[in-house]
C-alpha cells in the first residue's frame, strides 16, 4: 500500500515519529494508503521552514502571488474529475457533490488570485493640516490551518488561498479521515509554483500534530474549522494569537403555510440529506406551520423513503456513507435518544448491515424544540420536524439552539421573509432555498457557538491580514493630535 509523506520546506519526508495511520474508503472500509503520524518535532520544523519562507513570500508582489494562484485554479480545473473521484472515494460524498467540492476550491482560488490586484486599504482625512492617513494590509506571519474532513478540498482551499494571497506562510494540518485529498490539493499548489516552505503539510492526529501548531509561539494565527468541542480546546490552548473558529451548526428550515410545499420538500431533501447530513450547514430541523404539517410531512416522508443509499461513486446513489464507524455509532445514539424522548420515527432509524459506514436516511416528526435531537448537532442523515403555530413561534424555535450558522424560510410573503432575515440569529439566511450553497465571493460563517469569524469573500482577506495604520505628517513641524488644531 502506498505510503504518503509530510511536506516540510518543499520536501516530502517521513515523520520523526516513525508511525503511520491509514485512511479508509467509508463505502468499502478499504484502506487508501498509509499516512505519517506527525508530531511536535515535525511541527517545529514546519514552523521554522515557514518562518524562513515568509521573508521572501511576504515581499513578493501580491499580483505575482495571484498569478501563481491563477495557475493553481487552472490545474484544479484540469484535475477536477480525478479530484472529485478522490473526494468521493476518501470521504464518501456522492460524485455530483464531490464535483461541487472541487468547484468550490476552483472558485475561491480564482477569487483570491484576483485579490492579489486589490488587497485594498483605505485613505481618510486627518484632523490636522498637512497630514495624510491611510491603512495598508500586512500579512499576519505563520498561519496554522486546521481543517475537517467533510469538504476535503474546498475547506483547505478556503483557508490556504486567502492566507497565501495575503503573503502568509502556512503550516497545514488536515483531518485524519481525508489526508489524501489534502496532499493532492497541496501538490497542485506546489506544481503551480508556490515556493518551498511557504506551505508545510503535517498529517496526524489532533492531539499530536494539531495541538503543537495551536500552542506554537511563532504561529501568529490559527484558522480552525471543526467541532465546537475542539474549538473550545483550541481557544484555551492558543495563547495570544488570532484564532478564527468555524464550528458546528443546528440549522433549521421554516416552512410557512403560504410556502410552495413541493419546493420546500426539495429544499429539505437537499439540505438534510445532501452529503449524508454531514455539512455544518445541513438542515436538521424543519419548523413547519401546524396548518400544513400533515400534508408536508407526508410528502417529505415519501421522498425520504425513496432515497437510495450507496457508494458515492455510483451515479444512482442519493445518499452516501457516513465518514467512519464512530459517526454511525453517534447517529444511532441520537436516533435512540429521539425515540426515547417521544419523537415519532417516520423513516429510517437503523444502520446498514454489511460493509461500509451506511445509515438509513431518517425522519422524525412530533419533535419539540427542546429535545436533544432538536438541539444538538448529529452530523448525519437525521431530520426532525417540529410543528409551530405561527412565524413568531417559528423564529423562537429557530433561535432556541446554541449554534447560529445557517437558516432558511420558505414563504410567499415578503413580510415574513424580511422578518425572518431580521430576527433569525444566524450567519446565513436563505429565502425559498435550502440552508446550503455558499458562494466564494460572499462571506461565510456563523454567530453564537458556531464561531467568531467569516471566511471567503473580502472577509477571508480580513482573516489573514493585519491592518497597519499609517500617519504621514508633511507639515515639517510637531503637530499634536487632539491638542493642536
Ligand atoms: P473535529 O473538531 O473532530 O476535527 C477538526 C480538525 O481538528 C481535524 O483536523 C482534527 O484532527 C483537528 N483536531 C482535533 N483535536 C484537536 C486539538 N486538540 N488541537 C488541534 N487540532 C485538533 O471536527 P471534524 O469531525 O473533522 O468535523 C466535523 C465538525 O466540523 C462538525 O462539527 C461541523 O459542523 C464542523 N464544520 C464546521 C464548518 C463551518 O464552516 N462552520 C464547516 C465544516 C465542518
Amino acid at each position: 500500500m502506498k505510503a504518503y509523506k509530510i511536506l516540510i520546506d518543499g520536501k516530502w519526508i517521513n515523520s520523526e515519529s516513525g508511525e503511520t495511520f491509514s485512511s479508509l474508503n467509508p463505502a468499502t472500509e478499504q484502506a487508501l494508503g498509509r499516512f505519517q503520524s506527525g508530531n511536535e518535532n515535525d511541527v517545529n520544523r514546519a514552523v521554522d521552514a515557514a518562518e524562513r519562507a515568509f521573508e521572501t513570500w511576504s515581499s513578493t508582489p501580491a499580483p505575482k502571488r495571484g498569478e501563481i494562484l491563477l495557475r493553481a485554479a487552472t490545474l484544479l480545473r484540469q484535475e477536477k474529475e480525478s479530484l472529485a473521484r478522490l473526494v468521493s472515494t476518501e470521504m464518501g460524498k456522492v460524485i455530483k457533490e464531490a464535483r461541487g467540492d472541487v468547484q468550490e476550491a476552483i472558485d475561491i482560488t480564482e477569487y483570491m488570485a484576483g485579490e492579489g490586484r486589490r488587497l485594498f486599504g483605505h485613505t481618510t482625512p486627518s484632523e490636522l493640516r498637512d497630514k495624510f492617513c491611510m491603512t495598508v494590509r500586512r500579512p499576519v506571519g505563520v498561519c496554522g490551518l486546521i481543517s475537517p474532513w467533510n469538504f476535503p478540498i474546498a475547506i483547505p482551499a478556503w483557508k490556504l488561498t486567502p492566507a497565501l494571497i495575503c503573503g502568509n506562510a502556512i503550516v497545514f494540518k488536515p483531518a485524519s479521515d481525508t489526508p489524501l485529498c489534502a496532499i493532492k490539493f497541496v501538490e497542485i499548489l506546489q506544481k503551480a509554483g508556490i515556493p518551498p516552505g511557504v506551505i508545510n503539510l503535517v498529517t496526524g492526529s489532533g492531539e499530536h500534530a494539531g495541538l503543537p501548531i495551536v500552542r506554537h509561539k511563532s504561529v501568529r494565527c490559527i484558522s480552525f474549522t471543526g467541532s465546537r468541542e475542539t474549538g473550545l480546546r483550541i481557544t484555551k490552548e492558543a495563547g495570544i494569537k488570532r484564532v478564527g473558529l468555524e464550528l458546528g451548526g443546528k440549522n433549521g428550515i421554516i416552512v410557512m403555510e403560504d410556502a410552495d410545499l413541493n419546493l420546500a420538500v426539495d429544499g429539505v431533501i437537499w439540505g438534510g440529506f445532501g452529503t449524508t447530513g454531514q455539512r455544518c450547514t445541513a438542515a436538521s430541523r424543519v419548523i413547519v406551520q401546524q396548518s400544513v404539517k400533515e400534508k408536508f410531512e407526508k410528502a417529505l416522508a415519501d421522498r425520504v423513503s425513496k432515497l437510495r443509499l450507496g457508494s458515492g461513486l455510483d451515479p444512482k446513489t442519493d445518499v452516501g456513507p457516513l465518514i467512519n464507524r464512530n459517526a454511525v455509532e453517534k447517529v444511532q445514539m441520537y436516533v435512540d435518544i429521539g425515540v426515547k424522548e417521544g419523537a415519532k420515527l417516520l423513516c429510517g432509524g437503523s444502520r446498514f448491515k454489511g460493509r461500509g459506514f451506511f445509515y438509513q436516511p431518517t425522519l422524525f416528526t412530533n419533535a419539540t424544540y427542546d429535545m436533544k435531537i432538536s438541539q444538538e448537532e448529529i452530523f448525519g442523515p437525521v431530520v426532525c420536524i417540529i410543528a409551530v403555530k405561527d412565524l413568531d413561534e417559528a423564529i423562537d424555535v429557530m433561535n432556541s439552539v446554541s449554534y447560529g450558522l445557517s437558516s432558511s424560510i420558505y414563504t410567499s410573503s415578503i413580510r415574513s421573509a424580511f422578518r425572518a432575515i431580521e430576527q433569525i440569529e444566524a450567519g446565513l439566511t436563505y429565502v425559498n432555498s435550502s440552508t446550503i450553497g455558499s458562494e466564494a465571493h460572499l462571506p461565510f460563517g456563523g454567530v453564537k457557538q458556531t464561531g467568531n469569524t467569516r471566511e471567503a469573500g473580502i472577509e477571508g482577506i480580513n482573516e489573514f491580514s493585519e491592518t497597519k495604520t499609517v500617519y504621514f505628517d508633511y507639515s515639517g513641524k510637531l503637530q499634536k493630535a487632539q491638542i493642536d488644531s
